[in-house]
């Protein structure tokens, strides 16, 4: 049987820049491991989810592990709290959480969605309280973010977020989706809870330390993204194979977690632009030893593209050709590379349009395909796929089908 290593490069599709020639940062990136990759192997464009819809990380990621996010997507919240490490229970509620930064005249105006990107574990753990007969477990993660879980009887996800999205108005109300008792119940848990994270965090030592700094305090929990605990069939279980994952950030980890697969961590695997590329890259081939398949995460692509930075995305291409793929070259598995999506740099958010993939390896239909790009790919032999249908070509290949019919 043969092995795989699946490469995703987190939002690195794109689209023509005007004020690069019309080209995209994977045309202009100097990447020439990548460019043999395509070469030897098969080429195609890929509808992520499915055409013209535009993917969120966390659903992209169900889509390309080989799952239907329409069927099974859980809520973002619940990634987040299996990627920190919390066991979800029947029946919990978990949220992705912020620390930021409210204005302290009364008006509650949000200064800060970030906090200046300050979070601890201290502040964290004084959240962990109790509210009627509702445990909350908070988890800081990196930087200034949590995960938040809600743990009791009659709750439900089907609430909004407290997280405006924007800064200078106040936190929203949370309030119920969908008109049922236990929404209703959840709705006002939360309020109750993101009013009680502003009174424990305002006098919070460390933010009173802060504020004799003058630097933002960290004074307030913004909640978004509701998810409950579901399970879905394993991952080993669905396509006969023993995967694990290499992610720096929670999310990852914990998408990978939700469908069985577990993480193996790796030093100066961050989630940021200062990841250890070659850390993840050898991790990953060094699992190969004990595992068929390894999904390895990189991040810092979407950054960029969110950011609107150009050129800092193309020197990640070009990190990520040296340091990563210029190691699976020589190895004796395939190597899959791909996106979950396209973050353009001219529209700083994810758009729907499709992304390149490229499958190397024994036996694959070579195609007339020279460079790794979003033009190229278009002519390449998978012709234009969907994200699902990713992992069943990869199982045919390394050798676990399961033929339809006899
Ligand atoms: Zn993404
Ligand atoms: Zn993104």
């Amino acid at each position: 049987m043969g092995k795989a290593i699946l490469l995703v490069c987190d939002g690195l599709g794109d689209r023509p820049f005007a004020e690069r020639g019309g080209k995209t940062p994977l045309q202009v990136a100097k990447k020439p491991n990548w460019d043999v990759l395509a070469k030897e192997g098969i080429n195609g464009q890929m509808d992520v989810i499915s055409p013209g819809i535009v993917p969120g990380s966390d659903t992209a990621h169900l889509a390309l592990l080989g799952y239907d996010p329409f069927q099974c997507y859980p809520g973002r919240g619940t990634f987040e709290a299996l990627g920190a490490g919390i066991e979800l229970k029947e029946g919990d509620i978990a949220f992705r959480g912020n620390f930021a930064t409210v204005a302290e005249d009364g008006s509650m105006r949000i200064l800060d969605r970030r906090a200046g990107r300050f979070g601890s574990k201290a502040l964290a753990d004084a959240l962990n309280i109790e509210i009627n007969g509702v445990e909350v477990i908070v988890k800081h993660t990196v930087e200034h973010r949590c995960a938040v879980v809600f743990r009791g009887e009659g709750l439900s996800r089907f609430v909004s977020d407290v997280d405006p999205h924007e800064e200078g108005l106040p936190p929203r109300k949370c309030i119920p989706t969908r008109s049922e008792k236990n929404a209703e119940r959840t709705a006002r848990i939360v309020n109750e809870f993101v009013r009680r994270s502003h009174e424990i965090l305002s006098r919070h030592p460390e933010n009173e330390e802060r504020r004799r700094k003058g630097v933002p305090v960290a004074n307030i929990l913004l909640l978004r993204g509701a998810g409950a605990h579901e399970s879905v069939e394993p991952f080993q279980k669905r396509f006969g194979f023993k995967a694990c994952c290499i992610a720096g950030a929670s999310l990852y980890k914990g998408v990978a977690k939700f469908l069985g697969i577990p993480t193996i961590d790796v030093e100066g695997a961050t989630g940021n632009a200062n990841t250890n590329l070659k850390a993840k890259a050898e991790s990953a081939i060094e699992a190969l030893k004990t595992h068929d398949f390894v999904f390895i995460h990189v991040k810092a692509t979407d950054n960029f593209g969110h950011d609107g930075d150009f050129d800092g995305k193309v020197r990640m291409i070009e990190r990520i050709d040296a340091e990563m793929i210029s190691l699976f070259r020589e190895i004796d598995a395939y190597v899959v590379v791909t996106a979950d999506h396209s973050t353009p740099v001219s529209l700083r958010r994810h758009s729907a349009d499709p992304v390149p993939v490229v499958i190397c390896g024994d036996g694959v239909r070579t195609d007339t395909v020279k460079k790794f790009d979003e033009f190229a790919a278009a002519s390449g032999g998978l012709g234009r796929l969907r994200g699902r249908d990713l992992i069943p070509i990869l199982s045919d290949l390394m050798g676990f089908y399961k033929m339809f019919g006899t």
